[in-house]
């Protein structure tokens, strides 16, 4: 039988230092990319407890609003998300592809981000959901998010639905590289080449201008010479099958679904809630802002996921 991991598509494991505490010294929280929102209310948590409880594998699935309380701002919460501060839009697929130009201003914008994007930490949402892991209460975890943060948390039965930034391959020969060691190679090709970070997005992009990018030296795959592009699924471009038919497989495995943090409005996720639904699964949806599962969801909470999710029991010791 093949792993987890293998079979999740992680081409090439990433070690990161896990957090075994839930200590606030160890995590990260930073709520300026967080919309306001009332505390939890207490009936709204019983709610949850009670959904929590009933599940026996749980099938968890986040987005952006996870990771903004770890200092990462999202795309699309309104009037504090990417989308509403700036005109900014993340790469596409096929732009990428066809434009050197466009991949010098990706990299030379990720280049500069990286620092700031590759030093995020998981905040409590994060580790509790390990911990659900841990426990045998939550099944399967997919995410939406490129950050690495329920790696870095600790979490192993993960399916990164979009890739994950900490990766590089080559589009030629498909070797793959960490991140960290394309850094070195960037640098080493521009050594007296500086600029500014300014605002981190979701995928590690920054802000520069054009002139300011266009001495940036951008290395091709040292095995073939040829294109290399983050393990991230850019606007545009679709999830693989195989990774597709593989959460398929998790989520017919699992009894009840909670979204964390995501509005659900990029299709490569939102089909599994489509999925569940027509499994007439439980739903459970933690987000603040409305969601596209509101009208079928059986239970809509708007909340910090790092505020509610940590008052909930995963395992009733009376049950
Ligand atoms: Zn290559």
């Amino acid at each position: 039988m093949l792993s987890a991991r293998k079979l999740s598509g992680v081409r090439r494991t990433i070690r990161f230092h896990n957090f075994r505490s839930r200590s606030a010294s160890r995590t990260s929280s930073n709520l300026a990319f967080v919309p306001t929102c009332l505390p939890p209310d207490p009936i709204e948590v019983e709610k949850l407890q009670h959904f929590v409880s009933n599940s026996k594998r749980l099938f968890v699935i986040t987005g952006a609003g996870i990771s903004t309380e770890s200092g990462i701002p999202d795309y699309r919460s309104e009037g504090i998300g990417l989308y509403a501060r700036t005109d900014r839009r993340p790469m596409q697929h096929a732009e990428f592809i066809r434009s050197a130009s466009a991949r010098q201003r990706y990299w030379a914008r990720n280049f500069v981000g990286w620092p700031q994007f590759s030093s995020y930490q998981p905040n409590t949402a994060h580790l509790v959901l390990r911990d659900w892991e841990k426990l045998g209460k939550l099944h399967w975890l997919v995410t939406q998010n490129v950050d690495a943060l329920h790696t870095k948390a600790g979490s192993q039965r993960l399916t990164e639905l979009h890739g994950c930034t900490h990766r590089v391959f080559c589009l030629a020969c498909g070797d793959q590289i960490l991140r960290s060691e394309l850094q070195e190679q960037f640098e080493a090709l521009n050594p007296t080449w500086k600029a500014e970070a300014f605002g981190v997005a979701p995928d590690g992009d920054v802000f520069l201008t054009d002139e300011q990018v266009c001495n940036f030296q951008v290395p091709a795959c040292c095995k073939c010479g040829g294109i290399l592009k983050p393990d991230v699924t850019f606007f545009g471009d679709t999830v693989c099958p195989e990774k597709v038919n593989f959460v398929h497989q998790r989520l017919a495995e699992s009894d009840s679904m909670l979204v964390a943090g995501s509005s659900m409005q990029v299709y490569s996720g939102y089909r599994f809630a489509l999925a569940a639904q027509e499994k007439q699964l439980p739903i459970a949806v933690l987000n603040i802002g409305p969601t596209r599962l509101d009208h079928f969801a059986s239970l809509k909470l708007n909340a910090r996921c790092g505020e509610l999710l940590p008052l909930i029991v995963a395992l009733d010791p009376t049950s």
